[in-house]
């Protein structure tokens, strides 16, 4: 089981370093580890048995590495499953569109909750290796899957969610935004 750093830690709000191409064995390691927290994160039996929170992105830097390396994981709603497991993600293009969770945002280095609405580009367009195909990938992602995208590569660059929300109005909505 990884151990997951909190907010209070220093490496949450530290620049990630880019990882070298191809991957090494330890980056490679790495990602494969994330993965498979967020999937035992999961299991109900193993989360309970570990005290897991259940996640649907964790980045390097939530356990201790400072590198640029993410990993998704969740069902969608047709049954089919999103795996990403990337290095150097990078943000190309991004919607003028808002989009943002109604329930807001949750985080496993964050133990307690922040009341508050992220708003962020509904579509994005993001380059990456993934080591889940083995391949340099664009991912064009729309609504929740380009949020959670968001969510994980702001980790790599030191920023939390609640760092969004805007105290003045936290729960306020934007008209044009899409909720979620
Ligand atoms: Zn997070």
């Amino acid at each position: 089981m990884l151990k997951i750093y909190d907010d209070t830690h220093p490496i949450l709000r530290k620049v990630a370093s880019e990882v070298p191409l191809p991957l090494s064995k330890e980056d490679s390691d790495l990602l494969f580890a994330m993965a498979k927290h967020l999937i035992e994160s999961k299991d109900p039996d193993l989360a309970k048995k570990y005290n897991l929170r259940p996640g649907v992105g964790l980045a390097a830097p939530q356990v201790g590495v400072s590198k640029r390396l993410i990993v998704l994981h969740y069902p969608n709603d047709d049954d089919t499953t999103t795996l990403y497991m990337l290095a150097n993600p990078k943000i190309i293009s991004q919607s003028v569109r808002e989009a943002y969770l109604e329930d807001g945002e949750g985080c496993l280095s964050v133990p307690e909750d922040h009341a508050g609405l992220v708003f962020r580009p509904n579509r994005i367009k993001v380059k990456a290796f993934d080591l889940h195909t083995n391949k340099d990938i664009v991912i064009r992602a729309e609504g929740y899957d380009a949020i959670v995208l968001q969510h994980e590569i702001d980790h790599l660059n030191g920023v939390l969610y609640y760092d969004h929300i805007n105290p003045l109005q936290a729960l306020a909505r934007k008209q044009k935004a899409v909720k979620i």
